[in-house]
């Protein structure tokens, strides 16, 4: 009840949810709170959350924040919902988000941007800006969101919040709609590290409806939340701290070195000499991929569908044309060329390519170190408008993230510090499968 009171008089001024379930919400926390007077209650029963609308929930709107989906109601949840729904989770509703997750600042999203509650007329990031907005705006205690290329890690930094993007295959992708499916996974975000711990206990795990799940023994989060960082090896990769930071976000990203510091940890310089590379071969691989996926959205099965076609053919082109926003656009036809013949090798191929060097360079890395340190974005908040006309400078707020998913690695953006009033994040990348470390490292900072 608390929650939904604050959505009622916040939301407005936020638009950071498309869809409130209150009222599901409060026969589920009525539910819980049953199930807790029973002595059945888990760690998170009663505890509500809000899911990103790229989630299927049965019986509510799934948009993904499309026009094409703006009527889909799924018949069913994503592995994901269902398992909070398992842990005794209320839904208080679905958060807005960039079109298909395509954005780096929730301005594409159909239902308008989200704005940033630290500063209304400045972004909240992307793509998943709404979940950080109702965690940072305090209208949800945790949210879910999706990271293609940093699309959990950029809008936490952005808004003050943490966000863990999981090893590839922890995180079911089933329900989840596809935007590049080799480097979406889904995750947590919430107000500290300890909490995304306990959420990814109940997210992570095997399921063999998603054929990239990996099998792996169930394993606590949150074990090493108090484990001393002292004698931990950080490493700071050079290309991190070259030039196109902000003078702000360096000095909290230096701070957060010292603090480290004076805990014992040490610090050595790493090469990852391909990362200048990561952006250009992300934004052919992630428009390959989803030029493929949105291909499912043809006016015919579900979603938007155009008036009075006249035959099949302008059934799909009107349909499509009607139904998807221009960055969509863009990127379905920037990866159907990268894709057609004759262009396969030299676009396609040489992203693939360049994306083994890019997971070959942090591999030569966590040969000496534990974990890697750096910003997650290179700016803090910036204003609704500012990139919208250029795509690069838009694409480039992704440069320190992008090169995480091409490996496939974990990695987390925690609340480090302020620059001028406004939320910077710093980034920890772990080893595949380390994310019980990052959290206790990011916890050792909060
Ligand atoms: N900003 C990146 C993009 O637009 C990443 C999005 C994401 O991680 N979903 O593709």
């Amino acid at each position: 009840a608390h929650y939904l009171r604050r959505i009622e008089t916040l939301d407005d001024a936020l638009n950071a949810y498309v869809t409130v379930t209150g009222e599901q919400a409060m026969e589920a926390a009525r539910a819980a709170d049953e199930a807790r007077a029973q002595g059945h209650a888990g760690p998170l029963t009663g505890v509500p959350i809000a899911h990103k609308d790229i989630f299927c929930t049965e019986g509510t709107r799934t948009s993904c924040g499309s026009k094409m989906l703006d009527n889909f109601i799924a018949p069913y949840d994503a592995t994901v919902v269902a398992r909070f729904k398992a842990a005794g989770c209320p839904i208080l509703g679905k958060t807005n988000m960039d079109e298909f997750a395509m954005g780096s600042s929730n301005e594409t999203s159909y239902y308008g941007p989200v704005k940033n509650p630290w500063d209304t007329e400045r972004v909240p990031g992307g793509s998943s800006g709404g979940s950080a907005a109702v965690v940072a705006g305090r209208l949800a205690p945790g949210a879910t969101g999706t990271d293609t290329g940093g699309s959990i890690r950029q809008p936490a930094a952005l808004n003050g919040v943490t966000g863990i993007k999981p090893t590839y295959g922890r995180v079911s992708r089933w329900g989840m709609i596809a935007f590049a499916s080799s480097l979406d996974q889904g995750g947590p975000m919430a107000r500290t590290a300890e909490d995304c711990a306990l959420m990814l206990n109940v997210m992570a795990g095997f399921d063999h409806r998603d054929s990239t799940s990996i099998q792996r023994p169930d394993e606590d989060f949150t074990r090493h939340m108090n484990t001393p960082v002292k004698g931990l090896r950080i490493g700071l990769p050079k290309q991190f701290f070259g030039e196109g930071m902000d003078a702000g976000v360096a000095r909290v990203v230096d701070e957060a070195i010292a603090h480290y510091k004076g805990l014992g940890a040490e610090f050595v310089e790493v090469d990852l000499p391909h990362s200048d590379l990561s952006v250009a071969a992300y934004y052919v691989v992630a428009p390959a991929e989803c030029s493929s996926n949105l291909a499912r959205f043809d006016g015919v099965r579900y979603g938007y569908r155009c008036e009075d076609p006249k035959d099949l053919l302008d059934l799909y082109m009107r349909s499509r044309g009607e139904g998807f926003g221009p960055e969509v656009k863009r990127r379905i036809m920037v990866g159907t060329y990268a894709l057609s013949a004759g262009y396969f090798d030299a676009y396609y191929l040489k992203a693939q390519k360049i994306r083994r060097l890019i997971a070959e360079d942090f591999a030569s890395a966590f040969k000496e170190v534990d974990v890697i340190l750096g910003p997650t974005a290179p700016s803090t908040a910036f204003r609704l408008g500012e990139k919208t006309n250029d795509p690069v400078t838009m694409y480039l707020s992704d440069i320190y993230t992008i090169a995480v998913n091409l490996a496939g690695l974990p990695a987390l953006s925690l609340p480090a510090g302020f620059s001028d009033g406004l939320p910077v994040g710093l980034q920890l990348i772990g080893n595949y499968f380390d994310e019980a470390r990052l959290l206790g490292v990011a916890h050792q900072y909060q």
